[in-house]
């Protein structure tokens, strides 16, 4: 007989995280009950090279609730989380580190707002127990990323989140590879509110998120949600287009009333003012049309990402129909 479906699901991507499992299980085990909702927690093992499935195995045997995803290979954590989540049943979804980074006390503060009448309860993190390189790093990022997405991704919060099953029905039907989890999150628009918490330093082991994986992370959100990148060559091309026929105007006038600068008089080196200003104007042109294939790249990448064109959040007066997925 398939089991009810909970009322709660956690999601908790874990790579090499075997040193963490047996304090996350008795946080988890100390908190949950407390919120007397149904639950599953479906840990996500990212493909780690300890025993971190042995103990999740071990883990479900025990208590089929906690339910384990493995990967073949290390995929990365925004894969692991979209994994979980494509599994996650619960009309309340959460999603945290398997670090105690995210106290999974923060579960019930979420679930409480969410029934208040939000879709999506994000963590925002008040302080960050890091070294000062790595939080001006974080700070500086969130604050580009904000400037130039083109949707509101709110600072400082990261994938920590509890949302309710239909923005992760929504999450689901996002086919695109590199996903920035809370991006996407904050595309998928309905009701979302920040919440700040305190980040706890990690419970146990080493951080599993060296600067090649974040720098990955960051470059996913930026490229993903913003199109300013490509559009620099276009604001360059008009610049130097610019720059370059107001150039080649000043030079022609010089060449023909042939008056000194600094000593020198165009006629001194036959060619150079139709040199210099065909060199400026080309580099303009250049510019230009490598910003009107960036336009042509752009919208090339928002097809193939093929996100949904529209996201509906209820309907009135027609006859009921599954949702989509
Ligand atoms: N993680 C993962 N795959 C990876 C890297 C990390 O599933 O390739 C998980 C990790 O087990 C943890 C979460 O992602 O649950 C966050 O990683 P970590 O705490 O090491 O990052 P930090 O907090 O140091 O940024
Ligand atoms: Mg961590």
């Amino acid at each position: 007989m398939p089991a009810p479906t909970p009322e709660l699901s956690l999601v908790i991507p874990c790579f090499n995280e075997s040193r963490v499992l047996p304090l996350l299980r008795q946080r988890l085990l100390e908190s949950l009950p407390k919120m007397n909702l149904t639950w599953e927690v479906i840990l996500v093992d990212d493909g780690s090279g300890d025993d971190t499935f042995a103990q999740l195995a071990a883990l479900h045997a025990t208590d089929p609730r906690f339910k384990a995803i493995s990967f073949s290979r290390n995929f990365g954590h925004q894969m692991a989380v979209f994994a979980g989540l494509s599994r996650a049943t619960g009309e309340f979804v959460a999603v945290l580190d398997a670090d105690l980074q995210d106290p999974p006390e923060f579960v019930a503060t979420g679930v409480a707002k969410l029934r208040e009448g939000y879709d999506v309860v994000y963590a925002v993190r008040r302080r960050r127990k890091e070294n000062f390189l790595k939080r001006a790093a974080y700070a500086g990022f969130y604050r580009l990323l904000k400037a130039i997405a083109e949707v509101e991704i709110p600072l400082d919060s990261g994938d920590f989140c509890v949302m309710r099953q239909c923005v992760v029905a929504v999450l689901r039907t996002m086919p695109e590879r590199d996903v920035f989890v809370r991006g996407l999150r904050a595309w998928s628009g309905f009701r979302q509110v920040g919440v700040e918490y305190e980040r706890a330093a990690r419970a146990a082991g080493e951080t599993k998120y060296p600067l090649s994986k974040l720098l990955k992370l960051a470059s996913d959100g930026l490229f993903a949600f913003s199109s300013l990148p490509l559009r620099l060559a276009i604001y360059l091309g008009f610049a130097s287009l610019a720059v370059s026929l107001a150039g080649a105007a000043f030079l022609i006038t010089w060449k023909f009333l042939n008056f000194q600068i600094l000593g020198h008089s165009p006629s001194e080196v036959p060619g150079w003012t139709s040199l210099v200003s065909l060199i400026l104007f080309l580099g303009g042109m250049q510019f230009l049309i490598l910003g009107i294939l960036g336009e042509f790249i752009r919208r090339v990448y928002a097809e193939v990402q093929q996100r949904p064109r529209w996201i509906v959040r209820a309907e009135l007066g027609f006859s009921p129909e599954p949702r989509h997925d």
